[in-house]
């Protein structure tokens, strides 16, 4: 089945409630039994069923069965936001001693994170990941786990993911890839031998920011076995799910960022037309990068769809589709805050995968707080926009770009 009846379908191919086509919203916290036995065989993991809403609900449940078909998984745990799905990922798989591999251009709130690990004892280092050589001249005798980003947000720097995959594989280590970007419909992780694969649902794949959401889905590529920080409680059952388990059972258990029914709904029937808004959303994208590089008043673009981005020849082969992120400098004379507040349609505000056009200057914004350094090695200069592009029709966003841009002249 296609991408899109797969979801159009899901709820119903796993269990109908009413004859209802969609899975309902269970906001109930607890679960009632007629015989203790059976609950209490519940908790011991000997029958299937449900106990308490923090570990598990029948609508999150549907959602999570839809982002494993997405991802050609083999299990998802959904969180209440992505950094949650991340920082929990990280808390039930790695202690105090291990080292950790990060992309240096990482997401901020994600690199933030991982400072925070870094104080608590998880050594870190920050490469540059799109060079595979990069991450195996980093790798020590401790590190346990590989982190990357498929398309970089601001400046769409593209990971060696098949490359970093090979790594990984050689040397035993957990491969972490965050699809936020490039969501299950442009790029299956699988393919490049992802272990575990995270989605922030607020974005693309819930689309409408409506909801927050995450997630963390296994792909079955990994041998936990091999893996000592699964303690001896989770060594138990099929061995290629032991990491999902631990981090369903210590990591959402004991920290309780689960998701709400109420969220999960919306982010469910949001994730039905994911297909169409992004391939809507990467045509819009295209068109605006290529009227931004003919502008006299714009010095750079950065799109990986341009035949002069660094990894464009990556991303045809891997993605098909450049994603709909693309961030522009101005000439440096210009008042990136003049011409953003010419906007009219294009709306000023952070968040991205949205269907509506976003837009932001990012070193006054979200990236503010790290620094001018830090900024510099990222390559965020002052005057750097981030658009995340919509599915408005591309002749209303292209006239709104065109008088902004004139009125700033
Ligand atoms: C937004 C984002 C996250 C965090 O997701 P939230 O749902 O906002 O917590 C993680 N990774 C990437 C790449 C993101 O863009």
């Amino acid at each position: 089945m296609g991408f899109t009846t797969q979801l159009l379908h899901s709820d119903r191919r796993y269990g109908v409630e009413h004859g209802n086509l969609l899975k309902p919203i269970h906001p109930g916290v607890t679960y009632g039994y007629e015989d203790a036995h059976d609950l209490a065989r519940v908790f011991q993991g000997k029958q299937k069923g449900y106990t308490y809403g923090r570990q598990i609900n029948p609508t999150v449940e549907a959602l999570e069965q839809k982002i494993t078909q997405m991802e050609n998984g083999r299990a998802t745990v959904a969180f209440s936001t992505g950094m949650a799905a991340i920082g929990t990922t990280l808390f039930a798989l790695l202690r105090s001693g291990d080292h950790v591999i990060a992309s240096k251009y990482l997401f901020g709130n994600t690199a933030s994170l991982f400072e925070s690990f870094g104080v608590q004892g998880i050594a870190l280092t920050f490469v540059d990941a799109t060079d595979a050589d990069a991450v195996a001249a980093a790798v020590q005798p401790n590190t346990k786990l590989v982190f990357v980003e498929t398309i970089a947000n601001p400046r769409t720097q593209v990971s060696d993911l098949v490359g970093i995959g090979a790594v990984c594989k050689t040397l035993g280590l957990i491969y972490v890839v965050d699809n936020t970007l490039t969501t299950p419909y442009l790029f299956q992780p699988k393919s490049v031998g992802a272990s575990l694969v995270i989605n922030s649902l607020t974005k693309y794949i819930g689309g409408h920011g409506n909801a927050l959401g995450g997630s963390v889905t296994e792909m079955g590529q990994f041998d936990w076995t091999t893996f000592a920080n699964i303690y001896d409680g989770y060594r138990v059952g099929e061995p290629s799910l032991w990491g999902i388990n631990q981090i369903k059972k210590k990591g959402l258990r004991d920290f309780g960022a689960s998701l709400a029914a109420d969220s999960a709904h919306r982010l469910s029937t949001g994730a039905d037309t994911l297909a169409l808004r992004m391939a809507r959303a990467c045509d819009n994208a295209s068109a605006l990068a290529e009227f931004f590089q003919s502008h006299d008043l714009i010095d750079a673009v950065y799109y990986p769809g341009l035949k002069d981005h660094p990894q464009h020849q990556r991303t045809r082969e891997l993605f098909g589709r450049p994603g709909a992120i693309l961030s522009i400098e101005l000439q440096p004379e210009l008042d990136c805050f003049r011409f953003l507040n010419q906007l009219q349609t294009v709306i000023k505000a952070t968040h991205l995968g949205d269907v509506r056009t976003l837009s932001i200057p990012v070193a006054h914004s979200i990236f503010y707080e790290i620094g001018p350094e830090r900024r510099a090695d990222m390559g965020i200069k002052d005057n750097l926009i981030r658009f995340s592009v919509g599915i408005e029709e591309i002749d209303d966003l292209l006239e709104d770009f065109e008088q902004a841009l004139s009125s700033v002249r």
